[in-house]
């Protein structure tokens, strides 16, 4: 399972408040979306750590403590959550920004709200909208992610607003699959694929492959998962030297892990897991 921090944007008093319009604060919303994005996160076996300030004398203070939160953490993604703003009352829809390495996940985050809201598709954008997005400042290995759910200041964007809807087209982005009502049909270029990080557990493996008859593979060397299969097995123990100097191993995309205390309990679940013991 993944370790998730979801950070509620800006501060309900103090020096980092967020935007306000048609009646809504900022920062009230990122706590109503933010507080549903992490049950419905832990509803699914994650673990999550909500960030969350209420008060900070400066905007700086207040990106700092969520910063040294994120980092000290160091999950498997950060999430943060935010609504836009502009002086252009007309400018609508979502945004997505993140680092490359979550690509996939902004975009099918984006594409959900989008999708269920009927709101402008404004999509990926690779940059540092905030320090919040540590990966991108080069502070954390941990992707990291921002979501602008809609402009508070248009009102058409405003009438549709709905916490928990937002909360799972988010969680719904970011696990690949379907939340609720939202919907999330991904065509898969296979049904099965079995990975596995460490030499030891290649066995286990590589049985379980040739039980599902589909490709085993070594999760140490950098592969794109997104929507490669509709299953992805991680047998074994994780990279112990993931995220030193680019060192990679099970993903966010994984489905199953199927794990012992060592190779042959490892092996062992395996077998069980394919109905043989
Ligand atoms: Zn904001």
């Amino acid at each position: 399972m993944s370790v998730f921090t979801v950070d509620f944007g800006h501060t309900l008093s103090g020096g980092d408040t967020g935007a306000g319009g048609n009646g809504l604060r900022e920062e009230k919303l990122t706590r109503e979306i933010g507080n549903l994005v992490v049950q419905g996160l832990r509803k699914e076996g994650h673990t999550v750590y909500p960030i969350q300030l209420d008060y900070a004398n400066t905007l700086v203070e207040s990106l700092n403590y969520r910063v040294n939160k994120i980092i000290s953490i160091n999950p498997t993604q950060s999430i943060s959550i935010h609504i836009n703003a502009a002086t252009n009352i007309e400018a609508t829809g979502v945004e997505v920004w993140g680092d490359n390495l979550c690509k996939d996940m902004c975009i099918r985050i984006s594409d959900n709200i989008s999708k269920e809201f009927n709101l402008a598709n404004r999509g990926f954008k690779n940059g540092c909208e905030s320090l919040a997005l540590v990966g991108l400042y080069g502070l954390s290995n941990a992707p990291a992610l921002l979501v602008e759910c809609f402009f508070i200041s248009n009102s058409n964007d405003c009438s549709k607003y709905n916490a928990q809807k937002y909360a799972d087209c988010i969680v719904s982005g970011i696990l690949n699959k379907k939340i609720n009502n939202v919907v999330e049909e991904r065509k898969y270029d296979m049904k099965n694929l079995v990975c596995y990080c460490n030499a030891i557990d290649k066995r286990a493996a590589e049985y379980l492959a040739d039980h599902l008859q589909c490709p085993c593979i070594d999760a140490t060397l950098p592969f794109n998962y997104s929507n490669v299969a509709e299953n992805i097995i991680a047998v074994g123990g994780d990279n112990p030297r993931k995220g030193e100097n680019g060192q990679v191993g099970f993903t966010g995309y994984t489905t199953k892990y199927i794990a012992g205390k060592d190779r042959y309990e490892t092996a062992k679940e395996v077998l069980k897991f394919i109905g043989k013991l």
